[in-house]
């Protein structure tokens, strides 16, 4: 297999909003930044976010995702810098060089500063017939519909109220696809109140306290079954529905995709409000590992606007980090982002966010004493 070896000051692993912002500021504040990502095109999730997003202006509030996406990219061509796609990271030399593969070769990425913004995947639910053609998790089904123009099925039946849920089954109804209702294991729903409402107002049954219990059919879904749960979620006999549905969306939320920072080494903690186990880090987004910064879903799960502002926040240290900023620099440039930050975590969930976000770096104080120095660069093998 052929190897080829690249040097830059900064390596950022994913193209989503995190890498992308991440790289710019980088870029912004001089230093030498390339992004790495194991797709095909670049932009992450975004392409596939067809809904105008919330906040002010600096959060491109009224922007529908996908041209945030285009502005991202626009603005990394103007910078000139280099995103590889198709290319898998794997691992990470002791000296920070970066492992990865690239169609079918393999390459080594020898940075000073590293930031891992490699986004979330979405968990899986099991239940009798879970594993027909035609169930699949709702980001899968977005991906089909709004990326690929493609309809995944006629009439849909989706799991979980979170906002993934409410905003796939809106899409779906604009793909011109029935959605027969949404059902929702909690009491409440769990996703943006707008957004509930909008396929309430389009007729749709949204069902609290209720799960799927089954799906059934010749070689692919053709109906589920649903029923009530009780306090213990086991389901209430006497209380089953069934429904004709040839397409079974699963949005029963999201777990950090951490699988490379347990790779890389990188200590993790638990915390159910992000999204599970997440590397542990600092209020700069720091990791235990010297010169390794995490930004975005992988640092625990909130969505895109805060995913970009985390990427400008872990580039602001690293710059600094890589001595092309001073502290009062880095002081000031990292304030704005976390004021923009505070507004986008502002109500009962962003505020629960912030809490267990503060406790992570409470935590990361007492337990990482490592040094927030960046190794020097050493390709670990040469052509
Ligand atoms: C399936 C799904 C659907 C979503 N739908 C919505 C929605 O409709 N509305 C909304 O507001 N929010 C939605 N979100 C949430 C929102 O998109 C995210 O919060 C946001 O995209 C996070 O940005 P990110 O840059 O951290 O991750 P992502 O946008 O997920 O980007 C991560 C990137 O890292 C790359 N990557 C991962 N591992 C590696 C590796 N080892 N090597 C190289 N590259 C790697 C991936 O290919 C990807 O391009 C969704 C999230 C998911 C996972």
């Amino acid at each position: 297999m052929a190897c080829s070896v690249k040097t830059c000051e900064a390596a950022v692993i994913g193209a989503g909003p995190a890498g992308l912002s991440a790289a710019l500021q980088l870029a912004e504040l001089g230093v030498d930044a390339r992004v790495l990502d194991e797709k095909p095109a670049a932009g992450g999730q975004l392409f596939k976010q067809i809904h105008k997003f919330f906040g002010s202006d600096r959060h491109m509030a009224g922007v529908r995702g996908f041209e945030i996406g285009r502005r991202l990219l626009a603005r990394c061509r103007e910078l000139r810098i280099p995103i590889h796609l198709n290319t898998a990271v794997w691992g990470l030399f002791p000296d920070n060089t970066l492992g990865a593969t690239h169609d079918r070769s393999a390459l080594t990425v020898a940075a000073r500063a590293v930031i891992v913004a490699t986004g979330a995947s979405e968990n899986a639910l099991a239940f009798p017939g879970w594993t027909l053609p035609g169930v699949m998790g709702a980001g899968a089904a977005q991906t089909l519909v709004n990326y690929h123009r493609v309809r995944p099925g006629t009439r849909a039946l989706v799991v979980g109220a979170g906002n993934v849920g409410l905003i796939v089954a809106y899409q779906l109804l604009q793909a011109g696809i029935d959605v027969a209702a949404v059902v929702e294991g909690m009491d409440e729903v769990g996703g943006y109140l707008v957004h509930a409402a909008k396929i309430r107002r389009m007729g749709v049954p949204l069902l609290t306290r209720r799960t799927i219990l089954r799906a059934e059919g010749n070689g692919c879904v053709q109906r589920c079954t649903i029923a009530a749960v009780d306090d213990a979620f086991r389901p209430v006999p006497g209380t089953e529905q069934t429904f004709d549905a040839d397409l079974v969306c699963i949005a029963v939320g999201l777990s950090p995709a951490a699988e490379l920072c347990r790779a890389l080494g990188l200590a993790m903690t638990y915390v159910a409000e992000l999204g599970g186990r997440v590397p542990a880090h600092n209020e700069s987004l720091l990791t235990s590992r010297p010169g390794v910064w995490v930004a975005g879903d992988v640092s625990g799960i909130e969505e895109a606007s805060s995913a970009m502002e985390e990427g400008k926040l872990a580039a602001i240290s690293a710059a600094a980090a890589l001595g092309r900023i001073d502290a009062e620099t880095e002081s000031r440039l990292a304030g704005e982002v976390n004021a923009s930050l505070a507004v986008l975590r502002d109500g009962p969930f962003g505020e629960l966010i912030a809490r267990r976000k503060a406790e992570l770096h409470r935590r990361y104080r007492q337990t990482c004493s490592s040094p927030v120095a960046p190794t020097p660069a050493v390709p670990a093998c040469s052509m």
